[in-house]
C-alpha cells in the first residue's frame, strides 16, 4: 500500500482497526500521480501570469456594477454570467431556479434632535422593515453590545429608538465578524421584543471612513418587525460622545423600504466537463449578488472571477480535459440569507450530492491566500497536503483548522459534501465590505493572481485525482 501522506503509522493503524468489519479497507489511500503534481505546478504558474480573473472582475463590475438580491440587477448579473461562460468557452453552462424575496431600499436619513442637532449618516440593513412614514424620534436606548441590550429590563427599552454601539475588531482571519455580528442580524427583535421602536447600531466593520456597512437583519417571526440602520464608524462615535454628557439623546430616524413577494432568480451554472467520470463534480463557489452601495467587488466580484477564472485557465491548459468535472457556481441571492445555496443543497441532496466531489467558496475579498484546511476522509488527506505543497511557493500554509466550506458552499458540506477553504487575508476586508466603498480599485491585481493560482492547485488536483475525499 503507497502510503504517500503525513499519517502516521499509528494513525493509519486506527484508521484500519476502525474499518474492520466494514468493507476490506474502505479507506485504502489512491495515489497521487507525480504527473498530476506537476501539471498543477505548470497551471499554478500561468495563473501568475494571467490577468484574466481581473478583466472578468473589472467586467462585471463595469458593466452590471451593484447587483442586489431580486432587483433587476440581479438578473442583468445573471445573464451576464451565463455569457461569460458561453464566452470563456465552458462545456456546459445553466441556471438553476432560486425562489427570492424582493427588498428594496427607497430613503434612508437619521439626524440628532437634542442636545446637539445636526444629521447622521446611517443606511438601512438589508431586509429591513420601514418606519412609519415621517420616520420615529425618541430618546436613545444606549448598549455597549447585543448581551447588554439581551440583558435589559424593558422599561429602559420600551418608546425608544435602542442604538448599539459594538466596534468590530480587526483580525486577518475575520475572527472579529463573529461576535460583533449578532448586534446587526438579531438586535432588532430583541429591540422589539421589548418595546423599542427601531434601533440603530454601529456599523459592523472596521474602518474610521463616514461610510455605513449595511447588511442582513433577520427578523424572528414571534416579534414585532421594527425599523434597522447602521451609523458609520465616526457617527457611530460622535453619538457615544454625546451619551456621554448625560443628558437624554434624541434621534429622528425615517427609513422607507419596501418588501415584495419573492420572484424567481437563478444559481449560473458553468462546467468543465470531466474526460472519465462528467458526473463527479469538484464545485467551486462564489456569489453573484451583492449589496446596493458598492459595485460588489470584493464581495463577491472577486470570488466569481476567480473561480471562473480557475476553471477557465485549467481547461485552456490542455486538450484534454480533466478526469472529472470542475464546476464553478455563481450563486443568487447570498446576501439576505444564502438563499441560493440553501436552495441548491435542498434540490441536490437527495438527487446526486455524492457526485459532488468536495468543494471550496471564495467570498473573502480579494486578498491573498495564506491557508489550506480541509474536511476530508483521513485516507485523501496526502492529497491535501500535496495540494498546499504545490501553493506552498505562493505563500500558503497547511492549517489543521477543520473547514467550514464558507456560507454558501458550507450548505452542500451540511448536506455531505467534503469541502476545503482556502483562507484569504481578510485584514482589510472589513474595512470595505457592504459598504459604498467596495469597488474595484480596492483590488489588487497581483493578490487576485495569487488566488487564481492557489485556486488552480485545488482545482486540478482534485479533478484529477481518482479517489474520493468522503
Ligand atoms: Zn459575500
Amino acid at each position: 500500500m503507497p502510503v504517500k501522506s503525513r499519517l502516521a503509522g499509528a494513525a493509519v493503524a486506527a484508521l484500519m482497526a476502525s474499518a474492520i468489519g466494514a468493507h476490506a479497507f474502505a479507506a485504502e489511500i489512491t495515489p497521487l500521480s507525480d504527473e498530476t503534481v506537476e501539471t498543477a505546478k505548470a497551471i499554478r504558474d500561468k495563473a501568475l501570469e494571467s490577468d484574466e480573473a481581473y478583466e472578468i472582475l473589472a467586467s462585471l463590475t463595469t458593466e452590471v456594477g451593484a447587483r442586489l438580491a431580486a432587483s433587476p440587477k440581479e438578473v442583468e448579473a445573471q445573464a451576464w454570467a451565463v455569457a461569460k461562460f458561453k464566452e470563456l468557452g465552458f462545456d456546459r453552462v445553466w441556471k438553476e431556479p432560486v425562489m427570492v424575496p424582493k427588498w428594496t431600499r427607497v430613503s434612508e436619513s437619521a439626524s440628532v434632535i437634542a442636545p446637539f442637532a445636526q444629521p447622521l449618516v446611517i443606511t438601512a440593513l438589508g431586509k429591513s422593515v420601514a418606519t412609519p412614514e415621517g420616520g420615529v424620534e425618541a430618546e436613545i436606548a444606549h448598549f455597549a453590545t447585543y448581551a447588554d441590550l439581551e440583558a435589559a429590563e424593558p422599561e429602559a427599552v420600551e418608546g425608544k429608538i435602542v442604538f448599539i454601539s459594538n466596534r468590530m475588531e480587526r483580525f486577518r482571519t475575520g475572527a472579529g465578524y463573529g461576535p460583533a455580528v449578532k448586534a446587526r442580524s438579531a438586535g432588532a427583535s430583541m429591540a422589539a421584543s421589548k418595546g423599542a421602536l427601531a434601533i440603530i447600531i454601529r456599523s459592523i466593520g472596521t474602518d474610521t471612513h463616514r461610510l455605513p456597512h449595511t447588511g442582513g437583519v433577520t427578523y424572528d417571526e414571534a416579534q414585532p418587525k421594527i425599523a434597522a440602520a447602521a451609523l458609520s464608524n465616526p457617527d457611530a462615535d460622535q453619538l457615544v460622545r454625546m451619551l456621554g454628557y448625560g443628558e437624554a439623546v434624541t434621534v429622528h430616524v425615517d427609513i422607507q423600504t419596501t418588501m415584495e413577494e419573492p420572484v424567481e432568480m437563478f444559481n449560473v451554472i458553468g462546467e468543465i466537463t470531466g474526460r472519465t467520470k462528467p458526473d463527479e463534480a469538484i464545485i467551486l463557489g462564489s456569489h453573484l449578488d451583492s449589496w446596493d452601495l458598492g459595485t460588489g467587488a470584493i464581495d463577491d466580484g472577486a470570488g466569481v472571477a476567480i473561480t471562473m477564472a480557475a476553471a477557465n485557465l485549467i481547461q485552456d491548459f490542455s486538450d484534454q480535459r480533466p478526469y472529472r468535472s470542475i464546476r464553478v457556481v455563481a450563486f443568487a441571492a447570498e446576501e439576505l440569507g444564502l438563499i441560493g445555496a440553501r436552495q441548491y443543497a435542498e434540490a441536490h441532496k437527495d438527487k446526486d450530492m455524492d457526485l459532488h466531489i468536495i468543494g471550496a467558496e471564495s467570498d473573502f475579498g480579494a486578498g491573498p491566500v495564506w491557508a489550506l484546511a480541509s474536511n476530508v476522509n483521513p485516507a485523501s488527506l496526502h492529497v491535501v497536503d500535496k495540494m498546499a505543497a504545490v501553493m506552498g511557493p505562493l505563500g500558503v500554509v497547511r492549517s489543521d483548522r477543520k473547514a467550514g466550506g464558507g456560507p454558501d458552499v458550507g450548505q452542500l458540506a451540511r448536506a455531505g459534501m467534503p469541502v476545503m477553504d482556502l483562507m484569504q487575508d481578510g485584514t482589510d476586508y472589513f474595512d470595505l465590505h457592504h459598504t459604498a466603498d467596495d469597488t474595484l480599485d480596492k483590488v489588487d491585481p497581483v493578490a487576485l493572481r495569487q488566488n487564481v493560482a492557489a485556486w488552480v492547485s485545488f482545482a486540478y488536483i482534485a479533478a484529477e485525482w481518482p479517489g474520493y475525499f468522503r
